[in-house]
């Protein structure tokens, strides 16, 4: 029998209903039956994803900058809780079935200086249980990556998940050559980590888009010294 996950946001009255490719036509009827008016999106994200103004990019800052698509307020499935989420703009790996190609290109987006990016995702009129960093390819923006860890840090964030088509092996291979990705991996709550593999979509867990992704929880991993999934 199939099962269907049912998750109910308790600040906006909302009950998110996850997609599940063997339900029958009738079952998803009893459902829209049951629950009412459905309206469909795509993981649990906001419809709206917010593109920062150009006028953003020219705000006089001292802080260092960072291309992102966008970002978003609610989301209930990139981590524990509520979070507030950033897309990073350009991916490298270009994942085979990737369904956000408009973050593959390195020129698209927007900079955005990390102060106002910070502030924006720490927006006092939303609730959240932390910040969730997306791609695109977070750790392809190594030094922008870590000064917004920093930066939220800063302001009290009390909880960072950042995602990785890079295993965390691979990032910290790469750490060698460019120090922040080892700083950001030194500050973060939770890594979900590796490419997206679309033959392994429907083994996907928690939080993750396939089977062979990790959720790590980072504080566990750093203090024992070898890798501690999150539980
Ligand atoms: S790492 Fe993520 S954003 Fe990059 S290609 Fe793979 S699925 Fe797409």
């Amino acid at each position: 029998m199939p099962e269907i996950t049912l998750i109910v946001d308790d600040v906006r009255g909302a009950i998110l209903v996850e997609d599940n490719p063997d339900l029958n036509a009738d079952a998803i009827e009893h459902l829209r039956e049951t629950l009412g008016e459905s309206q469909e999106i795509g993981c649990a994200r906001p419809l709206e994803i917010t593109k920062p103004p150009v006028s953003f990019s020219k705000q006089p800052t001292n802080s260092i900058s960072v291309r992102i698509a966008g970002f978003y307020h609610d989301s209930l499935t990139e981590g524990p809780g509520r979070r507030s989420s950033v897309l990073f703009q350009y991916c490298p790996l270009k994942c085979k079935g990737c369904w956000v190609e408009n973050l593959h290109d390195e020129r698209a987006g927007t900079l955005i200086p990390i102060a106002v990016l910070a502030e924006e995702l720490l927006d006092s009129k939303f609730e959240r249980d932390g910040v969730s960093i997306l791609g695109g390819e977070p750790f392809a923006q190594p030094e922008g990556l870590l000064a917004l860890v920093k930066e939220l840090r800063k302001r009290s964030c009390p909880h960072i998940v950042c995602y990785s088509g890079y295993t965390l092996e691979q990032l910290r291979e790469k750490s060698i050559k460019q120090p922040a990705i080892g700083a950001s991996l030194g500050e973060i709550d939770i890594l979900i980590d590796g490419a997206y593999i679309e033959s392994l979509a429907q083994s996907a867990g928690l939080w993750t888009g396939s089977g062979n992704q990790r959720v790590i929880d980072m504080t566990e991993t750093r203090a024992g010294n070898r890798i501690v999934l999150y539980s």
